[in-house]
């Protein structure tokens, strides 16, 4: 028998209660949506045996799932439910996988945690984003940083042991000591991982349009330096650009990405990666509860540069960088070969490193790093 593959799995749900003032990603309000939800539910369990059945999912085993949006827990945990239980229906999943749900302040409670925790969900993902309630509102965030550490205090109650809390540096107005003020309240709750991200201000959001205070550039470096220092003696390691984790709860889901694994995307407006074709699915809500999952005109098979660029652009990302003989194993090239001249250079500049079989970026090239990783791409 030959071994089963292994497979990710990543469901959209593009509801929230309310937009945030920086959010650029796909997700309505729910009140405008109420109709939509049950219709929406269901289609995206019959897009799941659509895709199973159209990208041979009896070859493998799932080892991660991620509900994300969107805010997943701003609907009925049934739904959750459902969804999770066609998936483990559809796909052979091994025991140990990782389930995570996206869960915002102020959207659940006990019975919905315990719903989840029963369902199999294993790992919840916090979007806190600061423990500072005057940027909390600056964000047109709906939480506040009580109801969060409730929240919090809940999951744990009810069993989850594994949970990550996202923070964001950058924010309108933040300063130095405002974000080590932040990155103390949360080392202090000893959350299993922590993403800090900082705020880009994106075309088409409210702030885009908004006269911000945004922190300096010098700043910025200051609040990412502190980040890693002071995560690294409360007992997280870097493990990649942006995420923090204790020693074994590192994202598996957010590995396979940056690893370039197979994925399955449900959902509008969701990606999936299987071997070297590239799908995206529809972003129209209308065209989705229609039953038309997957955006045919941007289907595409990528080309083996395109995949190389890719798995250095992504392998960068992590802290342990790109394997080289998993390249060569993977694309038939080496990375000398494939980049002549680029790491040498970037290694003379002190940017990248290449250490017992990898290419990663150094401290200063984490700094750097969407110059370095343009060069691939
Ligand atoms: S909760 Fe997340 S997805 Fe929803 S509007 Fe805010 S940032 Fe966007």
């Amino acid at each position: 028998m030959t071994e089963k593959k292994p497979l990710s799995l990543y469901v959209h749900i593009p509801f929230c209660i309310k937009k945030c003032l920086y959010c650029d990603f796909l997700s309505f309000p729910l009140k405008s949506q109420t109709q939509n939800i049950e219709n929406y539910v269901n289609q995206l369990c019959r897009e799941i045996e659509y895709k199973n059945s159209q990208y041979s999912g009896e070859e493998y085993r799932v080892i991660s799932v991620f509900f994300g949006g969107g805010t997943p827990s701003s609907i009925d945990a049934r739904y959750i439910e459902k969804i999770l239980c066609k998936l483990r229906g559809v796909f052979s999943f091994d025991k140990d996988a990782e389930i995570t749900i996206e869960v915002n302040p102020g959207t659940v409670d006990e019975d919905k945690l315990t719903t989840y925790y029963k369902a199999g969900i294993n790992r919840l993902s916090f979007g806190l984003q600061s423990a500072c309630d005057e940027e909390l509102k600056t964000l047109g965030r709906i939480h506040n940083y009580d109801t969060f550490e409730k929240n919090f205090a809940l999951a744990r109650r009810v069993g989850f042991t594994n949970i990550n809390v996202d923070l964001m540096s950058a924010i309108p107005n933040q300063t130095v000591a405002s974000w080590e003020w932040n990155l103390n309240q949360i080392i202090r709750l000893n959350p299993e991982h922590i993403s800090a991200y900082s705020l880009i201000v994106e075309e088409g959001t409210p702030f885009y349009d908004m006269e911000l205070k945004l922190p300096s550039e010098e700043d910025e470096r200051a609040m990412y330096a502190m980040t890693g220092d002071k995560l690294l003696t409360a007992g997280y390691e870097q493990y990649e650009i942006s995420n923090y984790g204790k020693p074994g709860f590192e994202c598996k889901h957010n590995i396979v990405y940056w690893k370039r694994g197979d994925y399955l995307g449900f959902g509008i407006s969701a990606a999936s990666l299987v071997g070297n074709l590239r799908i995206s699915n529809v972003t129209s809500m209308e065209d989705y509860l229609l039953g038309q999952y997957e955006d045919t005109e941007t289907k595409e098979l990528l080309s083996l540069q395109e995949e190389m660029g890719e798995a250095m652009f992504l392998g960068l990302r992590m802290t342990e960088g790109v394997s080289e003989e998993a390249f060569v194993k993977r694309y038939g090239i080496t990375i000398t070969d494939q980049y002549p001249g680029v790491i040498e250079k970037y290694v003379r500049q002190g940017l990248l490193e290449r250490r017992k079989g990898h290419i990663f970026l150094t401290k200063e090239g984490m700094n750097l790093a969407n110059a370095v990783m343009c060069e691939f791409v």
